[in-house]
C-alpha cells in the first residue's frame, strides 16, 4: 500500500498538539523546520504506520507575513501532502474557518475537523456538521480531542478522503466580480502549474504576494497587464486588492456559519450584527468614528466634564484653598516667600493641572465605556482597513488606543507585533496620539481661544491619527521602513451593555493615578519653576522676567518665534513638559496665573494668555506640544523598545521635527489667513514645506519593495 502524509492544520489552540499526540502517540519526531526556530513535529499513525501525520505550525492564515505561515504554506505546496487535516476549534467557528477558505484553495483534499465540540455542546450551541461540508464541499468530522472522542474516526476519514478517486478541489465562490478578474488571471499561469493549484496561484497573484511573484517570475508585460486587472477591481470594489479577499472570505463564513450554526443567545447575536453593518460599513464606519470621538470630547472636555473643571479652578482652587491658604500662613506668621511658594508656585501649579481632573475623569469614563461594550475592538477592526491603505498594520491601532492614557504602556505594546520594521515605525508614531497628561493642555487652549467652538479639542485627537497616518505613508517610502504590513485577525466580541464596575473601577484608576502624579512629579517641578521664576543667579529674589527662569528661556525663544509663541514662558512651559506634559499647564499656572490675580472669572490664566498668544499661535503651540518629544518616561519606554540610542535619536528627532514643521505651516498660514498678516517669507517657506510633504506621500518608494521588481500597493 502506498503511503500517505496528513498535514495537521489548524489556529493555534485549536487542540492540533492535542489530536496529533493522540493519533501517534509515542511515534514521534521532534526537531525544526530548516532554518528557521520554528518547531517541527511528524509521526506516524499508531493504527496504520503507512499514514504519516505533519503537524504544521498553527496559523491563522497562509499569508507570508510571519515564519509560522511561510512554513506551513511551503509544506503545503511544494511537499503536496495527500490530504489536510483542519483541526477547527469549533466554538469560535468564523474566526478558524478563515484559515479553512485558504487551505482549500490550495487544491489538496481537505477534511474540517470540529475539535472543541464539548465546549461548544456546553454553551449550549450547535453546529449542523452535513450543512457546513455541503457549504464548504469538503467532509467534516466532530471531535472532542482532550477526552480522544473522535479523533481516530478523523483521522480514518482523511485517510479516505486522500485515496478517494472522485475528488475534484471545490472553493469558496466569491464575487461575481472578483471571480472573472481571477479567471483573467488564471490564464497567465504557465502550464506546469496543475489544474489544482491554478485558483491558488491566481488569489496569491491578486494579492501581490511577492514570494508568488518572485516564484512565477513573469515578463514585464505580463506583470503589468495583471497589476492592471488588480487595479481595476480595486476601484470596483474602493479597497486594496488584499482587503477585498479578506471581506470576501468573511462574508462567505459569515453566511456559511448563519446556514449551519445555531447560537443560544442567537437574538443577541443577530442585534449586535445589525450594529456592526452601519459601525463597521467599509463607507459610514470612519465618519461613525469621527462622530463618536467628537461626542465623547464634546461631552467630556466642552459640556459635562467642563462644568466640575470650572468649579474647582473658579471656586476650589480659585478662592477657598488660597483663602484658606493665606489665613491659615498669616496667622502663623509664616515667611513672606514661603507664602509665595506655597501660592504662586504650589497652589498656582499643581491647582491648574488638578484643575483639569473632572474633564479627564470624564474622558476616561467615556472611554472606558467605549471600551467595555466592544466598541473598541470595532475601530482597530476598522482600523486595520484604513491603516494597511497606507502600509501601517491595524495591529498598531491598539497601541495608539493605549496611548490615548498613556504613551509608556503604549509603547510596550508593540511588542505584539512581529514585524520589526512595523514594530519601530509604530514606537515612532504612538505618542502623537494625545495622552491623558496632554489633555490638560488641549482643554486650556481650547478653552482660553475657542471657548465656542467643539472642533478645537477633538481636533488634537484627529491630528494625532492624521500625524500618524501621513507618517506611515512618508516613512514606508524610505528604504529604513519599507515592506507589507501584516494583517491582523481579531474576534470581535458581541455587543454588550458596559458593566458600571468595571468602567468605574477603571476610570478611578486612571484619575488616580493621575492625581497622584500632580502630588509627586509635578509638584516637585512646580516648586523649581517658581524657584527658578522668582530668582536671579545670584539668587536674590527678583520680577519674574529678570529671573533665571526668563534668562534660561529668553536664549531658547527665538527657535519658536517662527511657529508663533517665541516667548520665554511658552518656551519653558514646553520644556518643562519634557518632565512630564502636565508641567506645560502647571508652568502656565505658575507664570501667568500669579500675575492675574484680580481676574474676576477665576479663570485666572486664561485673559494672560490671550495678550500673550493670538488664536492661531494658541493653536501652533498645541500642535507643537501634542506632536513633539513625549515625557522623559515615554522616551524611556521608546529607547527600551527601540534598543540603540540611534534608533531613539531618530525617534525622538523625527517627532520633534514634525511638530515643529506642522505648527510653522499652521502658524505663518494661519496668520496670514486669519489674522491678516502679510504674506512674507515665513508662508512662502510655508508652503515650500507643504509640497516637501506633499513630495514626500506621493514619490516612489526608495527601494524595489519585492522580489519580483513589482511596485507593492502602497
Ligand atoms: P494547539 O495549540 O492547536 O496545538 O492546541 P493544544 O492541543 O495545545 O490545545 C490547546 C488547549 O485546548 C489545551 O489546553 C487543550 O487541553 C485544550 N483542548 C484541545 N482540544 C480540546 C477539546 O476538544 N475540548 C476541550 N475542552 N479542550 C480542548
Amino acid at each position: 500500500m502506498k503511503e500517505i502524509s496528513i498535514a495537521l492544520a489548524g489556529n493555534p489552540n485549536s487542540g492540533k498538539t492535542s489530536i496529533f499526540n493522540e493519533l501517534t502517540g509515542t511515534s514521534q519526531y521532534v526537531g525544526n523546520w530548516p532554518g528557521v526556530t520554528v518547531e517541527k513535529k511528524e509521526g506516524t499513525w499508531r493504527k496504520n504506520k503507512k499514514v504519516k501525520i505533519q503537524d504544521l505550525p498553527g496559523i491563522y492564515s497562509l499569508s507570508p507575513y510571519t515564519p509560522e505561515e511561510i512554513v506551513a504554506r511551503d509544506y503545503l505546496l511544494h511537499q503536496q501532502p495527500e490530504v489536510i487535516l483542519n483541526v477547527v476549534d469549533a466554538s469560535n467557528l468564523e474566526r478558524n474557518l478563515y484559515l479553512t477558505t485558504q487551505l482549500l484553495e490550495t487544491g489538496i483534499p481537505v477534511v474540517v475537523d470540529l475539535n472543541m465540540m464539548d465546549v461548544v455542546k456546553k454553551m449550549g450551541n450547535r453546529v449542523n456538521e452535513e450543512k457546513l461540508a455541503y457549504g464548504l464541499g469538503t467532509p467534516v468530522v466532530c471531535t472532542s480531542a482532550v477526552k480522544g472522542d473522535g479523533v481516530e474516526a478523523a483521522a480514518e476519514k482523511a485517510e479516505k478522503w486522500a485515496k478517494d478517486k472522485t475528488f475534484s478541489p471545490t472553493f469558496p465562490s466569491y464575487d461575481r466580480k472578483l471571480e472573472s478578474a481571477l479567471s483573467e488571471i488564471e490564464d497567465f499561469l504557465p502550464s506546469t502549474i496543475s489544474s489544482r493549484q491554478t485558483r491558488w496561484y491566481a488569489i496569491k497573484l491578486f494579492e501581490r504576494d511577492t514570494r508568488v511573484q518572485a516564484e512565477l517570475s513573469f515578463s514585464e508585460e505580463i506583470q503589468k497587464e495583471i497589476e492592471e486587472i488588480i487595479q481595476i477591481s480595486e476601484k470596483i470594489f474602493a479597497d486594496d486588492s488584499e482587503s477585498i479577499l479578506i471581506n470576501e472570505r468573511y462574508e462567505f463564513i459569515v453566511k456559511l456559519v448563519e446556514l449551519c450554526s445555531t447560537k443560544k443567545d442567537s437574538f443577541k447575536l443577530t442585534w449586535s450584527d445589525k450594529i456592526d453593518r452601519i459601525v463597521t460599513n467599509r463607507i459610514l464606519a470612519i465618519p461613525v468614528f469621527a462622530f463618536v470621538m467628537w461626542l465623547v470630547y464634546y461631552i467630556s472636555i466642552q459640556t459635562i466634564g467642563t462644568m466640575g473643571t470650572d468649579w474647582i479652578n473658579d471656586t476650589l482652587f480659585g478662592t477657598i484653598i488660597p483663602n484658606a491658604a493665606t489665613g491659615a500662613m498669616v496667622s502663623l506668621h509664616i515667611a513672606g516667600w514661603m507664602q509665595a511658594l506655597v501660592l504662586d508656585g504650589i497652589i498656582a501649579g499643581v491647582g491648574a493641572v488638578l484643575g483639569f481632573l473632572p474633564q479627564i475623569a470624564t474622558l476616561f469614563f467615556c472611554l472606558a465605556v467605549l471600551e467595555d461594550c466592544g466598541y473598541m475592538a470595532r475601530i482597530a477592526f476598522v482600523m486595520d482597513r484604513f491603516f494597511r491603505k497606507f502600509g501601517l498594520s491595524g495591529k498598531s491601532f491598539i497601541p495608539m488606543l493605549i496611548a490615548t492614557g498613556c504613551g509608556v504602556p503604549a509603547v510596550m505594546a508593540t511588542r505584539t507585533i512581529e514585524n520589526e520594521k512595523d514594530r519601530r515605525m509604530t514606537v515612532m508614531v504612538t505618542t502623537f496620539m494625545p495622552c491623558s497628561a496632554k489633555l490638560p493642555i488641549i482643554a486650556l487652549i481650547a478653552g482660553a481661544f475657542f471657548p465656542t467652538s467643539s472642533w478645537v479639542a477633538p481636533s488634537a485627537y484627529f491630528i494625532g491619527i492624521a500625524a500618524i497616518v501621513l507618517s506611515g505613508i512618508m516613512l514606508k517610502k524610505t528604504a529604513l521602513f519599507s515592506g507589507d504590513p501584516a494583517p491582523f485577525i481579531m474576534e470581535l466580541p458581541a455587543y454588550h451593555m458596559p458593566r458600571a464596575r468595571g468602567v468605574l473601577q477603571q476610570t478611578w484608576n486612571r484619575s488616580v493615578a493621575f492625581v497622584k502624579k500632580a502630588g509627586t512629579i509635578i509638584f516637585v517641578a512646580c516648586i523649581l519653576i517658581w524657584f527658578m521664576s522668582s530668582y536671579n543667579f545670584q539668587l536674590k529674589p527678583v520680577a519674574e522676567d529678570v529671573s533665571i527662569l526668563a534668562a534660561i528661556g529668553n536664549v531658547v525663544a527665538p527657535l519658536f518665534a517662527p511657529l508663533g509663541w517665541g516667548n520665554w514662558r511658552a518656551t519653558v512651559a514646553t520644556v518643562t513638559g519634557l518632565i512630564a506634559k502636565e508641567n506645560v499647564v502647571g508652568t502656565f499656572g505658575i507664570l501667568y496665573g500669579g500675575m492675574a490675580e484680580v481676574s474676576e472669572n477665576g479663570h485666572e490664566v486664561w485673559p494672560m494668555l490671550q495678550v500673550a498668544f493670538t488664536s492661531v499661535s494658541g493653536y501652533s503651540f498645541l500642535i507643537f506640544n501634542l506632536l513633539c518629544a513625549p515625557c522623559f518616561a515615554a522616551i524611556g519606554a521608546i529607547h527600551r523598545e527601540m534598543i540603540t540610542w540611534k534608533w531613539t535619536g531618530i525617534a525622538i528627532g523625527y517627532q520633534c521635527g514634525l511638530a515643529y514643521l506642522v505648527s510653522f505651516v499652521v502658524y505663518q498660514l494661519g496668520s496670514w489667513f486669519f489674522e491678516n498678516n502679510n504674506f512674507g517669507l515665513g508662508q512662502f517657506l510655508a508652503i515650500g514645506v507643504i509640497g516637501g510633504i506633499i513630495y514626500a506621500l506621493v514619490r516612489k518608494p526608495r527601494k524595489k519593495l519585492d522580489m519580483a521588481g513589482v511596485p507593492s500597493a502602497i
